[in-house]
């Protein structure tokens, strides 16, 4: 039987319950005691930071291809098309094999955190990083931009451009001299 139980049972005693009140207490401060001398594992967040385990999915990063100078990002839209919550949309630039894109946005106020999109992805363009902190007072800030998810900012956006625009420029260029060189082989 407990030693409440046994309390409830017998005839109402100030000194039972006093002691009771006692021992209760200095229970108590054992445990305090005892607890003051242990390691803390108290993290004092946002002064102090646990490393995220290395497979963590937080915020996502468009992957900057140094060799080609752009985004591997060819606008292919499977992403958007893999995500349940229309998380992604984007703005394609060029075609064909220089395709890419201008602008990438994804209002992750709405995201799942699923990672169905980078399952999706093709081309090795988009990922989950280490990043985690997304909250804010403001409401407009789960709205990441192609600049927020590239990684290299705004300057890997600005060569992105360049490249593919310059590529295509050639592309283009090097048409009409192939059209009247296949038109010279049919001729001869
Ligand atoms: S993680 Fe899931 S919900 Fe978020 S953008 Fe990707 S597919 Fe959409
Ligand atoms: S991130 Fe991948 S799947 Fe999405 S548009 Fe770019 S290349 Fe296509």
């Amino acid at each position: 039987m407990s030693r409440q139980r046994a309390m409830r049972d017998t005839e109402y005693n100030p000194l039972v319950y006093f002691i009771d009140g006692l021992v209760t207490l200095f229970n108590g401060m054992v445990v305090t005691w005892r607890n003051l001398w242990r390691p803390k594992i108290t993290v004092r967040y946002p002064y102090q930071r646990r490393p995220v385990p290395p497979r963590y999915r937080g915020l996502f990063y468009l992957k900057w291809n140094e060799e080609k100078q752009r985004l591997n990002c060819v606008g292919c839209t499977l992403c958007a098309q893999a995500c349940p919550t229309d998380v992604i949309s984007m703005v394609k630039l060029g075609k064909g094999t220089h395709a890419g894109v201008s602008e990438f946005t994804m209002d992750l106020g709405r995201c799942m955190f699923c990672n169905l999109c980078v399952e999706a992805c093709p081309f090795d363009a988009i990922y989950m990083g280490p990043n985690y902190e997304l909250a804010s007072e403001r409401r407009d800030v789960s709205l990441f931009r192609i600049a927020d998810l590239a990684q290299g900012g705004e300057e890997a956006v600005r060569k992105n451009i360049e490249t593919i625009e310059r590529l295509l420029a050639e592309e283009e260029k090097a048409k009409p001299a192939h059209a009247a060189h296949a038109a010279g082989g049919q001729s001869e």
